[in-house]
């Protein structure tokens, strides 16, 4: 579904070349649930721009669902954009005048979708993240995780394959950023790719995969597997009850 060969991003500041990915060779398959974990600084969101065709790489080949994001026109890329891909940013950023329902209405009011059809989407959206109590609510009157997730639902609503969200926990207490993994985790086992991008090691490990990443470049890249063993025996022992 995602596939990045020997990718670089090299950012011209003055005379100085800052090289932010260097050489990044990743693929990452439909259904998967990928943590990209490094530092700060360590290039990971300008690897999500490029994974999201927000940014174009310097030099390498992004080939996302069959295909290759530098042969596109603008417009197809917007298109491919906005249909396969739901963002999730640290900031919420949220509008503050609209309510959660009208938040995660916007996108399909983009799409020239009716205004019925618009709500029903946006409400079932907001179901799944629990927010049903919440639809006529402003971001101000709404906690940080409860913001997060009008967020998510706004990245859902248009039932994207693939969420990519950069530190999406970042702003939260400990409690809600586990609100918000448990959604993620919820996501992947409809169906989604989860791209997750942090720099916390408790974040990533509930991925059920880590990709480490230093200095623009993969240092590791494994399966974060025993949390998930314990989940998915949990769901086998609850199915034989
Ligand atoms: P992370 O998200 O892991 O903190 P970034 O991808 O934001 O890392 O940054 C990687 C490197 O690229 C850093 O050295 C950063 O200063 C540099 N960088 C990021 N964006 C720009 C930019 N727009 N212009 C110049 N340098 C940038
Ligand atoms: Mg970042």
């Amino acid at each position: 579904m995602i596939e990045l060969i020997d990718i670089y991003k090299i950012y011209k500041i003055g005379d100085t070349d800052v090289y932010a990915l260097n050489g990044v060779n990743l693929k990452i398959e439909k259904n998967e649930f990928v943590a990209i974990l490094g530092p700060s600084g360590s290039g990971k969101s300008t690897l999500m721009n490029i994974i999201g065709c927000l940014d174009t790489p310097t030099s390498g080949t992004y080939i996302l669902d069959g295909n290759e994001v530098s042969k596109l026109s603008d417009n197809q890329l917007a298109e491919i954009r906005n249909r396969k891909i739901g963002f999730v940013f640290q900031q919420f950023n949220l509008i503050a005048q609209l309510t959660a329902l009208e938040n995660v209405e916007l996108p399909l009011i983009y799409q020239g979708i009716s205004a019925s059809k618009r709500h029903r989407l946006a409400k079932e959206a907001l179901e799944r993240v629990g927010l049903s109590d919440r639809l006529n609510h402003r971001p101000r009157q709404l906690s940080g995780g409860q913001q997060q997730r009008v967020a998510i639902a706004r990245a859902l609503v248009t039932n994207p394959p693939i969420i990519l969200a950069d530190e999406p926990t970042g702003n939260l207490d400990s409690k809600s950023g586990a609100e918000i993994m448990q959604i993620f985790k919820e996501l992947h086992a409809q169906g989604n790719t989860i791209v997750l991008i942090t720099h916390d090691n408790n974040i990533a490990a509930q991925a059920k995969r880590i990709v480490r990443i230093s200095d623009g470049q993969i240092i590791e890249d494994r399966q974060a597997s025993a949390a998930w063993n314990k989940l998915d025996s949990d769901k086998h022992y609850r199915s034989r009850q």
